[in-house]
């Protein structure tokens, strides 16, 4: 069923204004429904200031996106928490709540799927099915405050999907996050991670938001990095790194680069040498992660002399790097795997619980 009324959560609190002007309502209607909206209430029914001729008006031209709860894994290690949630058209997309010294994170996905097919990513694997809408993105993390009764105050835009291939729902999440009477989370707090959509970096770096890129690296060369991702072969290594440099000197913000260390493919002496030329001099700072593995893929973390080795190559020529701390890890397994399991579950017929704790 084709949904035609308006996405109420996705406008702005100025088009917010607009329409409620529109029907007729005051000025000051529009911030109140706006901050319900940004507490996460599922239902017109729920706010309690607003009337009920114009709670009708709103039922019939709008609808307030959620994101369900479709199964939740909790970790007995950490208490990072994984939630599977489903969209209103049966659409399920990964987020993953995590705790950090400094508060909570949350990681959210931005696409149900992704198109990119990067090797090594179980969500790549899986195909790309839509775009989610800038509510949708923000309803992940409402949900996740409010089955944990917390404030999330860092988010990471590291789940399921290429955020720059939804690039306009992106910057509308951005703005209503960020936003004062939204959940007012500084754009310092937040993370983008790309894959390398290169036109796109140079439409972000215009914008000179204060959040951090990140960038999916995973090779230092067109010739490993095309044959584990895809996208190299659009946008080769080269215009890749130019187009971080323009965002770092535009911005005056560090880019992370991220680097998932696969045994045998891209962990050599020889690769930390060659990314070390490639990016040193640039305002930036290199995240290892030991690869997950993923079904349908043969590729295994490296050694840790491997990674060590790696850093003081790096660190040698004057670029700082570290290795991702892994939360959750009785759970991780990367963001696509819990979705796909889910699903191959209920293809057998299988009796999906939705609540685990996972005590290995
Ligand atoms: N599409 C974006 C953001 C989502 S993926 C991107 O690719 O950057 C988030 C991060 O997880 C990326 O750095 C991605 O390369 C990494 N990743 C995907 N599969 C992984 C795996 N099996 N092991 C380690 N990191 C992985
Ligand atoms: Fe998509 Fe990122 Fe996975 Fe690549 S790593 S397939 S870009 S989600």
């Amino acid at each position: 069923m084709a949904e035609n009324r308006i996405d109420i959560k996705s406008l702005t609190e100025q088009e917010l204004h607009t329409l409620l002007t529109e029907m007729g309502q005051p000025r000051f209607r529009g911030g109140q429904v706006y901050k319900w909206l940004h507490q996460g209430v599922k239902s017109f029914d729920e706010m309690t200031n607003i009337p009920a001729a114009l709670k009708e008006k709103l039922v019939e031209n709008c609808y307030i996106s959620v994101a369900a709860i479709e199964k939740k894994l909790i970790s007995a290690y950490d208490g990072t928490v994984k939630y599977l949630f489903s969209f209103a058209d049966g659409e399920t997309v990964e987020s993953v709540l995590m705790k950090y010294h400094h508060g909570y994170t949350s990681c959210v996905s931005t696409q149900a799927g992704c198109k990119m097919g990067c090797d090594f990513c179980a969500t790549g694997k899986g195909g790309f099915r839509r775009n989610l809408t800038a509510s949708e993105i923000l309803s992940q993390i409402q949900t996740e405050q409010l089955d944990n009764d917390l404030r999330i105050s860092n988010i990471v835009l590291m789940g399921m999907g290429e955020p720059l291939d939804n690039y306009d729902s992106v910057i509308r999440f951005l703005e209503l996050v960020s936003s004062e009477h939204g959940l007012n989370i500084g754009m310092r707090h937040i993370s983008l991670s790309t894959c390398g959509i290169v036109p796109r970096i140079y439409d972000l770096a215009e914008k000179k938001l204060q959040l951090t890129l990140s960038v999916s690296l995973h090779a230092p060369n067109d010739e490993i990095r095309s044959r584990t991702m895809p996208v190299n072969k659009k946008y080769p290594i080269g215009e890749l790194l130019k187009a971080c440099r323009y965002y770092a000197e535009k911005t005056g913000r560090r880019i992370s680069f991220e680097y998932a260390m696969i045994d045998g493919v891209n962990d050599s002496d020889a690769c930390a040498k060659e990314l070390a030329r490639r990016i040193k001099g640039m305002l930036a700072h290199v995240n290892l992660i030991p690869v997950n593995s993923v079904s349908g893929s043969d590729y295994r973390k490296s050694r840790g002399d491997r990674i060590k080795s790696f850093i003081e190559i790096l660190a040698a020529s004057g670029i700082t790097a570290t290795v991702r701390r892994t939360l959750g890890s009785d759970i991780n397994a990367s963001c696509g795997q819990l979705r796909s399991a889910v699903a191959k579950e209920k293809a057998a017929g299988g009796n999906v619980s939705n609540e685990s704790v996972f005590t290995k």
